[in-house]
């Protein structure tokens, strides 16, 4: 697996939670919704492509309601992630937080062949790459697997939401494919 820890540490700057759009998976929705008894349109939003550049337009997680195409993402009122936490300027659901905030600004690396190489840091993450830290990578890895088994059945729900096209489709529609909305 390569070596065993990444030479980091986190100052909380709060580049992450400020400046990036999380995406999560149904699976971390399903989990917020539990730990914290919100309704999901109370923390999510749906980005369109003006609204987010760096995603793939090929990306398969994008929701096809006809005219326009969405992303699932985190809510960003003023420009801030809605469960960063004001006062003390950490996460809110930290616990249970999405998987990609837990592996962010970590970036995994693949050899050619598609075997796991290690993990090092984001290129485009505006970080200021302290390594005065030692992050262990065998539970980064564990996560990465997990957040691939969520994106897959992820990308098999989006699947079955863009083939029904029907009048007044909206994205808030894909919720209730996966959460019971009061
Ligand atoms: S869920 Fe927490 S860690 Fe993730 S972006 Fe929001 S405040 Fe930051
Ligand atoms: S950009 Fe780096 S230092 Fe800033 S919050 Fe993210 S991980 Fe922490």
């Amino acid at each position: 697996m390569g070596k065993e820890y990444v030479r980091f540490r986190c100052h909380h700057c709060l580049h992450c939670c400020t400046k990036v759009v999380c995406l999560p998976t149904p699976a971390d929705v399903i989990r917020i919704v539990q730990a914290t008894g919100r309704d999901p349109l109370s923390f999510l939003e749906f980005v369109t492509s003006e609204g987010i550049s760096s995603v793939d337009p090929n990306d398969p997680t994008w929701l096809d309601c006809g005219d326009e195409r969405y992303l699932m993402a985190l809510w960003r009122p003023d420009e801030r992630c809605v469960f960063l936490d004001h006062e003390n300027r950490r996460c809110g659901i930290y616990e249970d937080r999405p998987i990609l905030c837990r592996l962010y600004p970590f970036k995994a690396r693949f050899r050619r062949d598609g075997v796991f190489k290690g993990f090092g840091l984001h290129g485009d993450v505006e970080c200021p790459r302290h390594q005065d830290g030692e992050v262990a990578v065998a539970p980064l890895y564990a996560l990465l697997q997990e957040d691939e088994e969520h994106q897959c059945d992820y990308e098999d729900l989006v699947r079955v939401f863009n083939r029904k096209q029907y009048p007044g489709k909206r994205p808030e529609d894909f919720i209730g494919m996966f959460v019971e909305r009061n």
